[in-house]
């Protein structure tokens, strides 16, 4: 199987053929501008020192700062951290905001560490990567199994090694350490304004539509919560320990609460509801309109791409389908709505976290949502034009949208 980078490389190389893009920007875009890799001592609770791996890959800052979270999971590997930065630049081209990409892991499993190792490895990682970091040159926030507390860590800690009143080197943060309004859930909002433009087009009525959410983190426990107070019937969700499918509908409220108790959704089904436990692969097969993947990558893939009943794919994770599966998909007629646009108001707010920042002004919720609409209306149109003009996919379409606005800085600029 290729690795993430190469699957990127291919998405690369593929709209750019569409675009007849310069040969020399389609090299600059393969190679991440920077890496670095860290080891990350530890003193576990049992009085042992622990070494992590952690890394941050600088994929490019033509456009502005580097930008793009830090994930801590288990399968963490350079490959995949360079893939996601890559997809960082991508997709803040395609929003058309001044930042660049980048992207950071340390490999770990965080449900398996206290809350002291927790900080103790956030901080240690901060130490590690301070130099390479800052509001004016890279800025992480949270990814996989990362949070606003995490973030709070990293930003004092930033700001203990000497840097005063640089809030900005992280986003994401709480309200109260200088987070910002909307940031929570602006990754699902981002992709519920997208969705709006292409229910209005297609004359799809949300009471009849149903859905299914795989992965109920950050993205996917905010999604459920949109969609259904839109009118949405959400039928299933999963988490890392598995699913559920309830023909007659969630109640996506009692379903964040459960999940807040229990620890999963798969432990929320209610006695005499028609609801059926079933695993994460499972899950997405199963009958539905609209499939929502917020978990992690390469989740449909070529053995299980044929089984997909829904129409419309909403990709608030990264990279949840692969190639082939894209392939796959786009023969059957499903409707992919790509990553790099459909989950980059997560990165558009935190965007607006900065410039708060940096002016120690904040905005309101009501403000936040006034500017990240046009944002995310805008993109869709620009990537749905082109998709209409190259006869493409929506991500190959994506894709040109970004690679565009990137050739023309590098035309301007120069990329030295
Ligand atoms: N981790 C999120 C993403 O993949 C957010 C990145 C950010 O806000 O910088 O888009």
């Amino acid at each position: 199987m290729s690795s993430l980078f190469e699957n990127t490389l291919k998405q690369i190389n593929e709209a750019a053929e569409i675009m007849n893009l310069d040969k020399d920007i389609i090299t600059i875009l393969s190679h991440p501008k920077r890496i670095l890799q860290v080891s990350l001592p530890v003193r576990m609770d049992t009085g042992e020192i622990k070494v992590f791996e952690g890394f941050r890959v600088q994929h490019n800052d033509l456009a502005g700062p580097f930008k793009g979270g830090i994930r801590y999971h288990q399968q963490v590997d350079m490959e995949e951290v360079k893939a996601l930065a890559a997809w960082m630049t991508m997709k803040c081209a395609v929003v058309g905001i001044p930042l660049g990409g980048g992207k950071g892991g340390i490999i770990v499993n965080p449900k398996e560490l206290s809350k002291r190792e927790l900080e103790q490895l956030t901080r240690r990682y901060i130490d590690r990567v301070q130099a390479l970091i800052g509001p004016n040159k890279d800025v992480p926030a949270p990814d996989v199994n990362t949070n606003a507390q995490i973030m709070a860590w990293m930003v004092d800690e930033y700001m203990k090694l000497g840097n005063l009143n640089k809030k900005g080197v992280v986003t994401g943060k709480p309200l109260e350490c200088g987070g910002s309004e909307g940031r929570a859930s602006a990754t699902s909002q981002g992709g519920v304004y997208v969705l709006d433009e292409i229910v209005a087009e297609k004359g799809i009525k949300p009471e009849e539509t149903k859905v299914v959410i795989q992965g109920f983190g950050n993205a996917g426990s905010h999604m459920a919560r949109l969609l259904s107070e839109k009118g949405y019937k959400i039928c299933g969700v999963s988490d890392s320990r598995g699913g559920i499918y309830c023909e007659e509908g969630i109640d996506s409220i009692n379903m964040i609460a459960c999940k807040r108790d229990k620890g999963s959704v798969s432990e929320c089904a209610e006695a005499g509801s028609k609801c059926e436990r079933c695993t994460n692969e499972e899950l997405i097969e199963k009958k539905c309109d609209i499939l929502v993947l917020a978990a992690l990558e390469n989740q449909v893939h070529a053995d299980n791409a044929d089984n997909i009943k829904a129409d419309i794919i909403i990709e608030l994770a990264n990279g949840p389908v692969t190639p082939e599966a894209d392939r796959i998909l786009n023969n059957k007629g499903v409707m992919i709505i790509p990553d790099i646009l459909a989950n980059a108001g997560g990165v558009t707010v935190s965007y607006f976290e900065l410039v708060q920042n940096e002016m120690q002004y904040y905005w309101t919720e009501e403000k936040v949502q006034r500017r990240l609409k046009p944002i995310m209306v805008k993109a869709w149109q620009r990537v749905y034009e082109i998709q209409k003009k190259h006869k493409c996919t929506l991500r190959q379409a994506a894709f040109i949208s970004a690679m565009t606005r990137l050739k023309t800085i590098m035309e301007t600029r120069g990329f030295e």
